[in-house]
């Protein structure tokens, strides 16, 4: 065999191992899934974006991701050319061509491609791309004993500017946050909103708990109306356990006696201490406990099959 086909060939095998990146209808092995340089979503973050999870072939709660995909896009008047069934079915579909039982799949629609001037009139067609992978977000030690978690000078974007209920592909409020926290040496940064009112973290919702009741701040302030969220508030009401939005101070925080974080990347995730003050006892708390076990429960039950 000559050496260029053998080349070749190696090339050819190596591609065929490569996960498998769904874009605008069409599977690309990984090296060769790329987007124009004049899509808008890399010139201008002009695009959403969803984060899923599948458990064991279960993917968990993908309708509301879908419903949370097309808001965000309604919003930014861009027409996603697939209807919610169709995007379903195209994420099932990249989780089975890639036989992943379990995975993060990220779902992204951009404006697409146009010119180097802003107008979303120019992109003519909304580029999708559906890419099934895995994600460690934070080490297992952390569930078991908690964060250590920083309030940083970034505040929350506005409502009235970029509202963080639009889950875009603008996400350099958060990076900046991100920054501040590992900066000074934290893995994650509470923000909160220009009145100085808790909101969030950098890529997850917060929870407090307080005289037995369950706590997490109205998503007016400036929160992404997460899924996980809601998820823990249902659970909540099935475990008979109060709940309530409420808005909450860096005091409240300080003074509560448990605290923890959900998102569908890190799951549900103990906080221990916030700016030096221990939360409670300083250990994950009994409720925080309670629900992360019922949340890892519920992927094991809920969700939209599929078979690899
Ligand atoms: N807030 C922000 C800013 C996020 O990016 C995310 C998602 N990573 C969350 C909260 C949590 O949302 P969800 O539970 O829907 O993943």
């Amino acid at each position: 065999m000559k050496s260029d086909t053998l080349h070749k060939s190696k090339k050819e095998a190596e591609t065929l191992k490569q996960p498998l990146v769904f874009i605008d209808g069409k599977f690309y092995p990984k090296s060769e899934a790329k987007v124009s340089v004049f899509d808008h979503g890399l010139l201008y973050g002009d695009g959403v974006f969803e984060g899923i999870r599948s458990y064991n072939c279960l993917v968990f709660k993908l309708k509301e991701h879908l419903v949370r995909l097309y808001e965000s896009a309604h919003t930014l008047l861009l027409n996603i050319p697939l209807t919610k069934e169709a995007s379903a079915k195209a994420i099932i579909e990249t989780l089975r061509v890639n036989h992943l039982r379990d995975s993060y799949v990220r779902v992204i629609v951009t404006r697409g491609t146009g010119d180097l001037g802003l107008d979303p009139r120019k992109c003519k067609k909304p580029t999708i791309i559906i890419i099934a992978d895995k994600i460690v977000l934070y080490p297992e030690s952390l569930y078991k004993n908690g964060m250590d978690i920083i309030t940083v000078p970034t505040v929350r974007n506005l409502p009235e500017a970029v509202n963080p209920s639009i889950k875009s592909l603008n996400y350099l409020n958060n990076i900046l946050a991100k920054i501040e926290a590992v900066n000074s040496g934290y893995q994650e940064a509470l923000m909160l909103n220009a009145d100085g009112y808790v909101v969030e973290c950098t890529g997850d919702n917060i929870f407090i708990v307080k005289n037995g009741i369950l706590q997490t701040p109205p998503t007016y302030l400036g929160a992404l109306k997460g899924i996980t969220r809601q998820a823990i508030m249902d659970l909540a009401v099935r475990n008979d356990i109060p709940r309530q939005e409420q808005v909450l101070t860096r005091h409240d925080l300080f003074n509560a006696d448990e605290a923890f974080l959900t998102g569908t990347a890190a799951e549900v995730i103990p906080v221990v201490k916030i700016d030096g003050r221990v939360i409670g006892d300083g250990k994950p708390g009994k409720m925080t406990q309670k629900l992360m076990s019922a949340f890892r429960d519920s992927t094991k039950k809920d969700g939209v099959k599929y078979t690899v």
